[in-house]
């Protein structure tokens, strides 16, 4: 439920409405817009009912939340989150690129990608240690060894580390190293690890799962916030369709069907959404004029020879080329890229 004040309710008024939710064990979120205060609350609203909430002074009205989703849900947070990631802010009006290889493979690689791409203006240096994937005989990704030399990236970059963690183990291993934790497709509907998340407090990626409904996705983010985590930007990374020219299809509409029912960040990730290095600057492009809050790009000093994803990973010349495009398109959204 939310409660929205009128739009002369004095502070005292809005004060007195938040001590009584909190005297009563509820939690409160408030947002101050510029017209009127809405406060959400946090619990189970049968305690309100032999309260005098509804005529308090200041008090407009009660609105119940009708969808499935509350937290991560425009009505009990109106204004847009932005998350801040160690100064970096993700969902404000800057654009934020996210680039790296699918997997950690070696030093070499890690660091020659990373110098690259500090030199190009992104921010986050993706690579994952915990693999994923399909068949159990692929590269399983390097573990604790892949942490650690994305922790040595950043100590000579200064680029942010995001990561996937894909297990209890792999959670506990990475908190130590990352700055921002990724849930991948495969593990949206993982309750135990949403959770574990949750309460980790640290800042979410979480990737749309690769058969999941737009309310399936926000109901796994709820998961997270309902642990307390507010810091969770979601990723559209394309969905399984009947279409086989493509990995997956990328669902862009989901970046303004997002923005209208959500207040989270969301990003797109062309990669795994086409699935071949051709198709990643159009969709890139694509998803920044949908509306998106940045992207997330595979990036290998030499594709050909890479351990996972190298087909649609971008080597450092098409990726110059697509920063060149995103720098170009930013200002006509009214979005800033830095340099
Ligand atoms: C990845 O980012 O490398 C990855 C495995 O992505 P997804 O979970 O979207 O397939
Ligand atoms: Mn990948």
């Amino acid at each position: 439920m939310v409660i929205v004040m009128k739009s002369n309710a004095t502070q005292e008024q809005i004060n007195n409405v938040e001590k009584l939710l909190k005297d009563l064990g509820l939690g409160v979120h408030v947002s101050v817009g510029s017209e009127k205060t809405i406060i959400g609350v946090i619990g189970d609203k049968r305690i309100l009912d032999d309260t005098p909430l509804e005529v308090m002074p200041g008090v407009e009205r009660l609105v119940p939340i009708m969808e499935p989703f509350k937290l991560v849900g425009k009505t009990f947070k109106p204004e847009s989150s932005v998350i801040d990631i160690k100064g970096v802010e993700v969902g404000g009006s800057s654009l934020v690129v996210i680039a790296g290889p699918c997997a950690v493979e070696s030093e070499d690689q890690i660091m020659e990608a990373a110098t690259f791409l500090k030199s190009q203006g992104v921010q986050f240096l993706r690579g994952g240690a915990y693999k994923p994937r399909t068949s159990p005989y692929s590269f399983q990704g390097l573990g604790e060894e892949g942490l650690k030399l994305l922790a040595q990236a950043r100590q000579e970059t200064g680029l942010l580390i995001v990561s996937e963690v894909v297990s209890n183990e792999s959670l506990e291993k990475a908190m130590k190293y990352v700055d921002v934790l990724q849930i991948g497709a495969r593990n949206m509907q993982n309750f135990d690890l949403l959770q574990r998340v949750g309460r980790s407090k640290m800042p979410v990626i979480l990737k749309r799962g690769l058969s999941s409904n737009i309310e399936e996705w926000l109901n796994a983010a709820e998961y997270i916030m309902s642990e307390g985590n507010y810091n969770v930007i979601l990723c559209e990374r394309g969905i399984r369709t009947f279409e086989t020219y493509t990995r997956n299809t990328l669902d862009l509409s989901s970046v303004p069907i997002i923005k209208e029912i959500s207040h989270l960040p969301i990003i797109v990730d062309p990669s795994h959404g086409t699935g071949k290095w051709n198709l990643v600057t159009p969709m890139a492009r694509a998803g920044i004029a949908a509306g998106a809050d940045g992207i997330m790009i595979e990036v290998h000093p030499n594709p050909q020879v890479a351990l996972s994803d190298g087909n649609q990973s971008l080597n450092f010349d098409s990726f110059s080329k697509l920063m060149d495009e995103i720098r170009k398109i930013a200002p006509i959204l009214k979005r800033e890229l830095s340099q």
